[in-house]
């Protein structure tokens, strides 16, 4: 086992890390830019490191300097979280040759699912059902028509590099096939330095439904059930839950094993997600994840298994905790993404906490850095924290969501609490009946 952990990230996941070491007996380093001193993962590590000055390419993002804080420390591994430098290969690559271990897959499975199109390709080997469309990137028009034809309209170019939603365009017709093409690509260039699309087939009405995985290294793999994801805006997630209230337990076993046995086959390590769409009784695979979701708690609720726990004991080899068999469904579990940003305009709202009063009681978990009299630093993602509530079924765990959202208070700045308890009240969320536009449409009724 570790000694010491490095943990390289701020916020809510950063104090959840730190809590996942102090249970096992493992010391803590925390690095933080000049804009995190007074966070509270910075107050409760053992140890921490100033790396930095606040913009996170200085910071957060500055491998030397984190490698640097943990041959100054003597940590012995480092986890990454989530965003910054969990899915870069490079930073995976470089720990590895100073002999630290990084806490997530090897450089080349990051690579390979860092790549979008060699993403869809591995997964289609591992026999993952993958979305219709092109094999590879797509350049050339007369090919792209063709392919398009063949699938049917309306297809989606996206960005092969692409991520956080962005470098993706819808063509409803041949008509706009062409602008769609090029403008992906441009757009791709400019954002990612890479100009490689490709073509798939758009599904109009899917869920986004994910698979949590996770594999030894040694040729053993495991998944921990499903989390719906559809509530999103902007592709951002907004509200998770496990299980999905679209799936059945022949639907959730099929899926869920055809994802460990590639995760198996693959020779992967460590936690991952599976993400697909989910539509008309199918799944189409859009993208795989190689690290630690933010979304992690529902399926900690409904499985019991701390997922950060399992994290440590692969990286150091000592192996999952639990062969498929052990991991058992329990409940239902829903999370609400809590940001520091208006709740109907989405804009952002740093400043001073000046009260913060979280709920309690069976069944309600938060996790979240901040406190009363807390400053938001204007520089990061706006997530203050997740408000994660379990029941025995869903109507049980609804009935609490909207008790527990009574109760928490955060004054001094606004957040997007008021939209969850708007949510929590609604028809079609009481039915489990939305699909990934959901959110945007009831927005845009809303206005
Ligand atoms: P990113 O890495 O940029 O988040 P994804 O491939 O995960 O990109 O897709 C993000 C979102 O875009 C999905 O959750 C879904 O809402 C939408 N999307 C992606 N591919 C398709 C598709 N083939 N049909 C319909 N919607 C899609």
């Amino acid at each position: 086992m570790f000694q010491k952990i490095l943990i390289a990230n701020r916020g809510e996941i950063a104090l959840r890390v730190l809590r996942a070491c102090k249970e096992l007996g493992i010391q803590t380093v925390v690095v933080h830019s000049t804009a995190d001193a007074d966070a509270m993962h910075v107050r409760l590590a053992d140890e921490s490191v100033c790396i930095g000055p606040p913009p996170s390419r200085d910071s957060y993002l500055n491998i030397h300097q984190i490698v640097a804080a943990c041959e100054i420390t003597g940590a012995d591994a480092v986890h990454p979280g989530y965003g910054f430098l969990s899915e870069n290969a490079k930073f995976a690559d470089i720990l590895a040759a100073h002999n630290i271990t990084f806490i997530g897959p090897s450089g080349d499975h990051i690579r390979i699912m860092g790549d979008k199109i060699e993403a869809k390709r591995t997964a289609k080997r591992l026999g993952i059902p993958v979305v219709p469309g092109s094999d590879g990137a797509v350049t050339d028009q007369k090919e792209a028509r063709r392919i398009a034809a063949e699938i049917g309209y309306p297809v989606i170019i996206k960005a092969s590099a692409g991520g956080g939603g962005r470098g993706m365009k819808v063509a409803l017709t041949e008509a706009d096939l062409e602008i769609a093409l090029h403008t992906a690509s441009t757009e791709a260039g400019a954002a990612f330095g890479d100009d490689a699309v490709y073509i798939e087939k758009y599904l109009e009405k899917p869920r986004h439904i994910e698979v949590q995985v996770f594999g030894d290294g040694a040729g053993r793999g495991v998944h921990f059930g499903e989390r719906d994801c559809s509530l999103q805006r902007r592709h951002q997630k907004v509200w998770e839950e496990a299980p999905s209230p679209a799936l059945n337990a022949e639907e959730r076993a099929r899926i869920g094993n055809i994802c460990a046995k590639a995760i198996a086959d693959l020779g992967y390590s460590g936690a991952g997600t599976i993400e697909f769409l989910y539509e008309n009784g199918e799944f189409y695979f859009i993208e795989m994840n190689t690290r630690l979701q933010v979304e992690h708690p529902v399926t900690e609720a409904i499985t019991g298994i701390d997922l950060v726990h399992e994290q440590i004991r692969v990286a150091s080899g000592g192996g999952l905790s639990v062969r498929q068999e052990d991991i058992k469904f329990n409940g239902h579990a829903i999370e609400c993404r809590i940001n520091a940003e208006d709740p109907r305009t989405f804009t952002p709202s740093p400043g001073t906490i000046t009260h913060f009063h979280t709920p309690g009681g069976l069944g309600i978990r938060v996790d979240s850095g901040v406190y009363s009299g807390y400053k938001i630093p204007p520089y990061y993602d706006s997530l203050i924290g997740k408000l994660i509530v379990h029941g025995r079924n869903r109507v049980e765990c609804m009935m609490r969501l909207r008790r527990a959202l009574d109760e928490f208070v955060v004054d001094g700045i606004k957040t997007t609490l008021p939209l969850f308890r708007d949510l929590v009240g609604n028809a079609d969320i009481a039915n489990g009946d939305y699909d990934i536009h959901w959110l945007e449409k009831y927005l845009a009724k809303e206005e």
